[in-house]
């Protein structure tokens, strides 16, 4: 067989096409959700160069990697990221660049960031009160990711995502803000589910707000809203629209619902370690390989490899649930 034949397919007979990967450990804030407030960052050197990424991406492409998302730490404290989108977008087979990003350094680059052919962008924003966003980030930063959103909206990104962590104690009261403002400024809210992947292990079931009851708040306290018909099976959220013709918003329940049955996404850590599921215990060293002048078919033994130990699904609704070492962060989300 020809390597350009071959597939990621996994033993449960998911094919995967969609590769994260994160460009730094690094964050301008600290969500108490992600990364402790004291942090030691890896040496710079560690980090995989932009030439290093674009010819795990050549690689990877050849194996039916067709949609790349770009995330961290903090993509935009990368200098030049936008050099990086274009590498990514000139790769044979790449049909899809996108990046998540907290937004607060977005606004003096959406545009670069548009023109080098980035086309997806999520931007994170968990309230609208400074007060809160202080409280949850560690940081301030409100204003500055409300102009990198409206920013991205400037320069054309259609739909703008704004990604929330709704948890317990902290910030439910911004479930109804958050779907006003985003129907006031045409942009798609997503809430994302609190996943126990945070450094400081503060993680508990009670702090999560399920997607059932941001629903509901969202529904009596903004408009009704009902699913969207023919949901692409392979997209983590489950999508909503206003009845009143007011937008669309995406729940991303990975307790609740967990979506592993349709994943098709494969990690590659800012240090070029490949994984195979946010939740996984083990990795492979691809830096290594990259550094060491590996062939080409060595690094695709490598993904097939890893993709064919993928586990069957996270274990986060049972006793055998073990958190990784790597916080979010240092995976990257
Ligand atoms: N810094 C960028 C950002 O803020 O979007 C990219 C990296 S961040 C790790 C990616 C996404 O992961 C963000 O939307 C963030 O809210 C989410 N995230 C981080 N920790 C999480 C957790 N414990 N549970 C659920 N989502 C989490």
């Amino acid at each position: 067989m020809t390597a350009s034949r071959r597939q990621l397919i996994d033993a449960f007979g998911r094919i995967h096409n969609n590769l994260r990967i994160s460009v730094t450990d690094r964050c301008n804030i600290r969500c108490v959700y992600c990364m402790p407030e004291r942090v030691e960052f890896m040496p710079r050197e560690q980090l995989l160069n932009y030439e290093e990424i674009a010819r795990f991406v050549r690689i990877a492409a050849t194996l039916g990697i067709d949609k790349i998302r770009l995330t961290g730490g903090e993509p935009l404290v990368r200098k030049d990221l936008d050099e990086l989108v274009h590498k990514l977008v000139g790769v044979e087979g790449i049909v899809d660049v996108g990046l998540t990003t907290n937004g607060i350094l977005l606004a003096p680059v959406a545009q670069k960031l548009w023109d080098a052919g980035l086309r997806r962008i999520n931007i994170s924003l968990d309230t609208l009160d400074a007060e809160r966003f202080k409280r949850l980030a560690r940081r301030t930063g409100l204003e500055e990711t409300i102009e990198g959103v409206l920013a991205a909206k400037r320069a054309g990104f259609d739909p703008v995502k704004v990604n929330a962590v709704i948890i317990r104690g902290f910030n439910e009261e911004d479930i109804a803000p958050l779907g006003r403002f985003a129907r006031e400024h045409g942009v798609e809210m997503r809430f994302i589910e609190y996943m126990p992947l945070d450094a400081e292990q503060l993680w508990e079931r009670e702090k999560v707000v399920f997607a059932a009851e941001i629903l509901d708040v969202l529904a009596s306290e903004v408009a009704p809203l009902a699913p969207v018909p023919n949901p692409d099976p392979r997209a983590p959220a489950v999508d909503y629209d206003y009845l009143d013709g007011g937008g669309r918003v995406g729940m991303i329940a990975s307790i609740s619902r967990p979506f592993c049955g349709n994943c098709n996404r494969m990690r590659l850590t800012s240090d070029g370690k490949l994984r195979n599921c946010l939740f996984a215990l083990q990795e492979t060293d691809v830096r290594g390989m990259l550094r060491s002048g590996a062939p080409d078919d060595q690094i695709i033994d490598a993904l097939l490899k890893s993709v064919a130990a993928k586990w069957e699904g996270h274990e986060i609704n049972t006793a055998r649930y073990i958190q990784p070492d790597r916080a979010m962060h240092s995976i990257g989300g």
